[in-house]
């Protein structure tokens, strides 16, 4: 058996359903961005859809429409980057719901669906301090005005306002707030009827109700990756896990075959421990294509060793080995490279 990353949709599920429970009545988005961190965009969304979700963030167009392809009509799918026009264009042929954060582009959204004589629902993003993409407070009233005007000319339907948080301090993201409901004021001054608004994504959705609008945009923690630094959160676990079998056996060590060129951290060496059919061992050193593990009694080659996942054999979870070496959890599993096997299972998950 080769290495393989195994996707628990059962534990995918427990986890969509925690968050809708804890942050009932907003809204989920489940955020399937870098290929749903590395684990499969539409293994998630599928399985989202499946257990009911209505909205999925992707971030880019190609990704929505792929998904819109999978998924049908109903999913609402929702792509934020600034895209090329035949991208937009495509986008508004695949009812995509668009994220606009500059008046550049909000034009040139307006002017795709006026040539298609289609209308396009738009979600106005307010820069509230990340400075990264946003229309600025001072164009804000502006860019309500003109996507009002388009919406009356039938070309646009803005339903939603949002923004994102820097998660840095608490009082930075309440700083963000009171500017993004002085955003959602003035649109709705303006004469907005809006369907959504949405601040919030893992950690803020958590840990901060008051920050959450109707909505909320949640990647890392549907996936049981916890924030950095942050705490462990009982309902939610992670949903993959990353095995590979013995290879080799070797005085105390044994080898598996998997190493720093299949997307492992060689900075890993020597400080964490995996799973084994034995409890946790100490993952002794990563070569490039093969990890030395501390040996058990009666290992043999073809065991299986658990790299990260959930815990339930001594491994440690993928925000335990970004901490380790000072990054986070999607780091670990967007590094993996792309020919590693993904596998999902229905397997029911013991969360005791
Ligand atoms: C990545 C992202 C999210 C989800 O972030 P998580 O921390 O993974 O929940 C939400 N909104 C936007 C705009 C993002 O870029």
């Amino acid at each position: 058996m080769p290495p393989s990353i195994v996707l628990r949709s059962s534990q995918l599920i427990a986890n969509l359903d925690a968050l809708r429970a804890h942050t009932a009545p907003a809204e989920l988005m489940l955020v399937v961005k870098d290929d749903a961190y590395g684990l499969g965009a539409h293994w998630a969304a599928e399985t989202a859809v499946h257990a009911g979700v209505r909205w999925i963030g992707t971030y880019d167009v190609g990704t929505a429409l792929a998904l819109r392809e999978a998924l049908g009509p109903e999913t609402r799918l929702f792509a934020w980057a600034t895209s090329a026009d035949d991208e937009v264009a495509q986008a508004i042929r695949g009812d995509i719901d668009l994220g606009v954060g500059s008046m550049e582009y909000l034009e040139r959204v307006i002017a795709a669906a006026e040539r298609l004589g289609r209308n396009v629902r738009v979600h106005l993003k307010v820069d509230t301090g990340l400075h990264r993409n946003g229309i600025a407070p001072a164009e804000w009233a502006e860019a309500v005005r003109r996507t009002l005007g388009a919406e009356r000319a039938g070309s646009v339907r803005l339903v939603g306002v949002w923004s994102h948080l820097a998660e840095a301090s608490d009082a930075e993201d309440d700083a963000a707030q009171a500017l993004f409901h002085i955003a959602v004021r003035e649109a709705e001054e303006l004469g907005a009827l809006l369907e959504h608004t949405h601040l919030t994504a893992s950690a803020a959705t958590w840990e901060r109700p008051e920050l959450r609008g109707s909505l909320v945009r949640v990647g890392a923690f549907c996936y049981g990756v916890r924030s950095a630094d942050g705490p462990e959160i009982a309902e939610l676990a992670p949903v993959a896990s990353l095995t590979a079998p013995v290879v080799a056996i070797d005085g105390d060590g044994v080898s598996v075959g998997i190493g720093s060129l299949d997307g492992l951290p060689s900075s890993l060496s020597g400080r964490v421990t995996v799973g084994t059919p034995a409890g946790a061992r100490a993952l002794l050193s990563i070569g490039l294509t093969s990890t030395r593990i501390a040996s058990w009694a009666g290992a043999a080659v073809g065991d299986e060793v658990v790299l990260f996942g959930p815990g339930r054999t001594g491994e440690s979870s993928p925000t335990t080995l970004a901490e380790t070496i000072g990054t986070v959890g999607e780091e670990i599993l967007t590094r993996l490279a792309p020919g590693i096997q993904r596998r999902a299972t229905d397997e029911i998950v013991d969360r005791a």
